[in-house]
């Protein structure tokens, strides 16, 4: 893999962008412990005050030209009026909130993990990526605009909600508040994407891509529970519990859900196809529609692009198993989580596994489930405008519509706009986002952030100041 900074261009743009004062208020913004606990009454929201007020200081045009209001809990919606009605607005959305670091790993940053530290070239600490630097960039790029004479034709909101990493609620809240003001909007931005990343899985080795996140997965915790009386092992007649929900687990994954190419995935096919080098995809990519039963194929034996083309299955729980060797476990229970694939649902996942269990001593509930989002618009202005900006500062490197196999927020939005896009400016090397994103060391290098910067005022600038 190139080094990350070896696709960056036009880093001569906004000659005067204050990096390093915005590296600083990147700094002081992680500084705050904004940690949402699922058990709200556990959040120490002065942590979140601190970020407000920190917030309201360092961006005065853009406190000057909108308003900034608190909704829900903790949650902050700007808004930039636009001059022009007839544009509907756009939305740049992030989350305030990042998850706690793992007990006992506290040791191993290299710099605090609410330190903030800027050393090396990076702005290091919790939410360097996920996704303070998104917040903060975006309040940049408005402030840089605004103070150098910006008139926004196009509304623009900022809107970060609180407790991305845990209920959703203030996204949520966000949403709703926009509905009840009859707002509708022409798109929407939030985190996703922010890699770049060796498209050989594509059969294109020797180019790069980066995804637009055009939807995410769903998501379903089904517990699946069998009831037994337990008892010595030297009578097990009818089976014990344990041997019941394992033929159950069993059964569950010798039944995969289709292998499809869903319409995310044939545009990525038709947007890589002029870089395919390798077969059998540069065949099957001529005519990607046609081939489409082929290339979902190839993608489910292949790692990276697996969970791409269908509903996953991985049991991660099991409990109650008998402490003793000879004595039968007596209830048991085990979780079973899927991501499911766009076109399908959760009520879809059960229909279908309760035919493959077809057991009724065994019993199943979801925990939580949710259907997937619905997908993104890529042949409109929104995606248009993202990826006309990206590509200007990113050289050598082919957008292609993706998805996301976990989840954010966005969808929330979904009620207010066809075109919920996710994909950060941010980029940071896959292993510095695999290692540090809800891990350790979480960093993002200097020029990284300041590049991201540029494509959010760039992009700001087209969509809404001069539209
Ligand atoms: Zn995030």
């Amino acid at each position: 893999m190139k080094d990350i900074h070896a696709f960056f261009d036009h880093e001569e743009d906004y000659p005067d962008l204050d990096a390093a004062g915005a590296a600083g208020r990147l700094s002081r913004a992680i500084q705050c412990k904004t940690i949402n606990c699922a058990d709200h009454t556990r959040t120490d929201y002065a942590e979140f005050d601190k970020l407000h007020a920190l917030i309201r200081e360092s961006y005065p045009c853009v406190m000057a030209a909108g308003t900034c209001e608190v909704i829900g809990h903790h949650s902050l919606l700007i808004t930039l009026p636009g001059s022009d009605a007839a544009l509907r607005p756009c939305l740049f959305m992030s989350h305030q909130d990042v998850v706690p670091v793992v007990e006992g790993t506290e040791g191993d940053w290299t710099y605090p993990a609410f330190s903030g530290a800027i050393a090396e070239g990076y702005v290091w600490g919790r939410g360097a990526l996920d996704i303070k630097n998104q917040v903060f960039g975006c309040l940049e790029a408005a402030e840089y605009l605004l103070s150098h004479g910006g008139a926004f034709r196009r509304t623009v909101y900022l809107s970060f909600g609180d407790d991305e990493e845990t209920l959703n609620l203030g996204a949520q809240a966000l949403a709703k508040t926009l509905q009840s003001r009859g707002v509708e909007l022409e798109f929407v931005l939030d985190e996703g994407g922010g890699k770049i990343e060796n498209a050989a899985a594509y059969g294109a080795p020797e180019t790069y891509l980066s995804p637009v996140d055009l939807m995410e997965k769903g998501y379903a915790d089904l517990e699946l529970c069998v009831k037994s009386a337990g008892g010595h092992s030297s009578r097990p007649f009818g089976g014990t519990s344990l041997g019941r929900l394992s033929q159950a687990i069993a059964r569950i994954v010798d039944h995969p859900f289709p292998v499809r190419l869903t319409p995310v995935m044939k545009g990525a096919f038709r947007a890589i196809a002029p870089y395919v080098t390798q077969e059998p995809l540069k065949t099957l990519v001529q005519d990607v529609e046609g081939n489409a039963g082929a290339i979902a194929r190839y993608c489910y034996e292949t790692r990276p692009l697996f969970p791409f083309v269908t509903t996953t299955i991985a049991p991660t729980v099991i409990r109650g198993s008998s402490e003793a060797c000879n004595v039968m476990p007596q209830d048991m229970s085990a979780v079973v989580n899927f991501r499911i694939a766009e076109g399908e649902t959760a009520d879809e996942v059960l229909a279908h596994v309760r035919a493959a269990v077809a057991d009724d001593t065994v019993s199943m509930r979801f925990l939580q489930s949710n259907d997937p989002s619905a997908t993104a618009r890529s042949d409109g202005y929104g995606y248009r405008m993202l990826t006309a900006s990206m590509g200007r500062y990113f050289r050598d490197v082919v957008f292609v519509p993706s998805l996301t196999a976990g989840a954010t927020d966005a969808h929330h939005y979904e009620i207010l706009c066809d075109t919920c896009l996710r994909c950060s400016p941010f980029m940071a090397p896959p292993e510095d986002v695999a290692r540090g994103v809800h891990g350790t060391d979480e960093r993002i290098s200097l020029r990284a952030y300041a590049q991201g910067i540029r494509v959010l005022i760039h992009l700001m600038d087209a969509a809404a100041v001069h539209p």
